[in-house]
């Protein structure tokens, strides 16, 4: 689903990304680790060109992302078909940055029928159908500023998926949340991993990873240092640059 081959990006004379190789199949869930600054964030950001990448290539589902090839020359894609590319690939985020005028149902149904044309009546039976999955169908007439951080982070993933995306992205989406709102969106997340969905997920906790991860990634310096299974990498990481991580987060 996502084969990311030699990723480089730099902002100005900062090397952030060094040749990222990432493949991910269909219905995997890799977590990505790593320690600030490491490149996790804009790795992400460009698996759905919300930055541009300088070296490489990423595929998702066997697009090109970004970029065209013509003639032997790579140019970058018209806007209209970056859009169109970046609405098959769902991203939660640390901040949740629902409509707050809107509620959860709306915040839901927007993108669907606002970007999608689709039908209103449709959009909303599936909106209830996904807050359900997140367990918030009791919620859909609330605003977002009734709800707790949890729930609102569990609104902006049903709002994610409400594009049928093929792939989604979390960037620690759990770290804005008082410690006791965790479990409850890594249980929702979890449910998306065991339905099949391919994820991308960077996040520090290591319980998700071991339990849910697929593949566990740990990147340094903007580059992958160790990939492996969770119990590979996380119980025994081959890297001293993995290893002291671990023991500082675990
Ligand atoms: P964290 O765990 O803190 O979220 P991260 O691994 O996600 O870290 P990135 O956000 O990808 O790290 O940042 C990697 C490096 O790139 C950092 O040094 C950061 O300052 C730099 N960087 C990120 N975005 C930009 C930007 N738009 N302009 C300039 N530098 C940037
Ligand atoms: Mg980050």
């Amino acid at each position: 689903m996502v084969h990311a081959h030699a990723v480089r990006k730099h902002f100005g004379h900062l090397e952030v990304l060094k040749g990222i190789d990432l493949d991910v199949q269909a219905g995997e869930v890799v977590v990505i680790l790593g320690p600030s600054g490491s490149g996790k964030s804009t790795f992400l950001r460009c698996v759905n060109h919300l930055e541009a990448i300088d070296g490489g290539s990423i595929f998702v589902d066997g697009e090109l992302i970004g970029f065209q090839e013509s003639g032997g020359k790579v140019r970058h894609l018209r806007k209209s078909e970056i859009t169109r590319q970046r609405r098959e690939i769902g991203m939660v985020f640390q901040q949740f940055n629902l409509f707050p005028h809107f509620t959860v149902l709306q915040n839901v149904m927007e993108a669907p029928v606002g970007v999608r044309r689709e039908p209103r009546g449709q959009a909303r039976e599936r909106a209830l159908g996904l807050l359900r999955r997140v367990g918030l169908e009791d919620k859909a007439g609330s605003y977002p500023r009734q709800l707790s951080g949890g729930q609102q982070q569990r609104v902006a993933i049903a709002r994610a998926l409400a594009m049928r995306p093929k792939l989604m992205l979390f960037d620690e989406p759990t770290s804005a949340l008082d410690p006791e709102l965790v479990g409850e969106v890594l249980a929702t997340m979890k449910g998306l991993a065991e339905d099949g969905l391919t994820m991308i997920v960077v996040t520090h906790e290591i319980g998700f990873a071991r339990e849910v991860a697929d593949r566990v990634v740990f990147m340094d310096g903007g580059v992958v240092v160790e990939s492996g299974t969770p119990k590979e990498v996380l119980d025994n990481p081959t890297s001293p640059r993995t290893k002291a991580f671990l023991s500082r987060v675990l």
